[in-house]
């Protein structure tokens, strides 16, 4: 038996230019936020995406929590959002003292079911924050329909959709990050493009813009003082330190331009395990990733939906000796210790189902053909005794 493989569930893939990089914006002097690598990455995506205004954060929790200021939110204000998802999108708007609505997620993939938002809509909804899970889009056209009949913002927690894309009733092809008011991304390790920790929130209503700058320059128009257009910087508003130092961003502007690399990488990685496990679902035996016609798929994670908690539990131990880590992912947040007693006492059976039976598996630029070979086989041997 081939124990000790040791397949990890990630692994965070150097380009190779990083350090380098990351020596010139040492060496240029300017370390702190808004360098020179900033700037690169601001006009990357700004020019890739069409983004209408991008600013690195340290995180992308940082740029959910800009986004629940920069919207206002404060005590009252109710926030539509799944509860199958990463703490950061419901804490962003509890740290303002927001109301949380969860929904659940849809029975044929973990996004928000656009289709109950409406009977969570009071007057006291602010905004709503779809999650694009897997980098697999949310219905933007059916959500932003729906938060325009009720003036409600859309901050689109794309942590996970880089480079995905939605096709609209128009058949344009949309970024993700470019369709609600606002929206933010992810550089964490785990995500296709990283700087080890980092964010990025995107400004897509313009009216937003110049307030954005100010709240994550603690408050203070220090942006606008570095370009020149006012003679002294001062405090006008609330705000924090959320930019990162330089060199984070010169990390991230070599992950960058390798984005079509990895990108290319990813999706035959992702390509491979679903042809090899599509016999498994004919079979009836598993579920696998979801792709509406109007997605596209940014092979951010490879996921597969097991029929019961005891045979996703056999699963992940069946890899695991193999030396092969699979793991199962968010907790319904309706259901958390923190949360519980607070949630409106709706059942939100999907994101449960998802929680007890959807498991990720390895999926990394450097997982090799032979890595991915056992992993199928084991799948493939472990539904044999299933
Ligand atoms: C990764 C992730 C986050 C948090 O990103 P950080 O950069 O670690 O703050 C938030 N939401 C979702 C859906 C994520 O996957």
């Amino acid at each position: 038996m081939e124990v000790n493989n040791n397949i990890p569930f990630n692994k965070p893939y150097l380009t190779g230019k990083e350090t380098h990089y990351i020596y010139q914006a040492v060496a240029s002097g300017k370390i702190s936020g808004d360098g020179l690598f900033t700037k690169k990455c601001h006009a990357f995506f700004e020019e890739t995406f069409g983004f209408h205004k991008c600013l690195l954060t340290t995180s992308c929790t940082d740029a959910l929590e800009m986004a629940a200021i920069l919207l206002n939110i404060e005590a009252g204000d109710e926030v539509i959002l799944p509860s199958y998802t990463f703490v950061s999108t419901a804490n962003a708007f509890v740290l303002r003292g927001a109301t949380l609505v969860f929904a659940d997620s849809a029975a044929d993939n973990p996004n928000m079911d656009i289709s109950t938002l409406r009977s969570l809509i009071t007057p006291k909804t602010k905004a709503i924050v779809p999650v694009h899970y897997a980098g697999i889009a949310c219905d933007m056209d059916a959500l932003m329909d729906l938060a325009n009949e009720f003036n409600i913002y859309v901050v689109e927690d794309a942590a996970q959709a880089i480079d995905a894309y939605y096709t609209n009733r128009k058949g344009e092809k949309k970024p993700l990050g470019s369709i609600g008011h606002l929206a933010a991304f992810s550089f964490h390790e785990t995500k296709n493009i990283m700087s080890g920790e980092g964010g990025m929130l995107v400004i897509n209503d313009p009216k937003f813009a110049a307030r954005a700058e100010i709240i994550r320059e603690k408050g203070t128009n220090r942006s606008a003082f570095f370009r020149g257009e006012i003679d002294k910087y001062g405090w006008v508003d609330m705000g924090s330190s959320f930019l990162p130092s330089d060199i984070l961003a010169a990390f991230l502007y070599a992950q960058l331009e390798n984005l079509n690399d990895i990108q290319n990488r990813r999706r035959a990685i992702w390509e491979r395990y679903h042809q090899a496990l599509t016999p498994l679902t004919d079979e009836g035996k598993i579920t696998l990733p979801f792709i509406p016609n109007f997605a596209s798929n940014n092979a951010h994670m490879y996921y597969v939906v097991c029929k019961t908690a005891a045979h996703r539990e056999g699963l992940i131990s069946a890899l695991r000796e193999k030396g092969i880590l699979a793991v199962f992912h968010y907790l319904s947040l309706h259901k958390s210790a923190y949360f519980e007693s607070k949630h409106d006492g709706r059942t939100l059976p999907h994101s449960d189902f998802y929680s007890d039976c959807l498991v990720r598996l390895p999926m990394y630029y450097e997982l090799s053909t032979e890595q991915q070979n056992l992993i199928i086989q084991t799948i493939q041997a472990y539904y044999l005794s299933v």
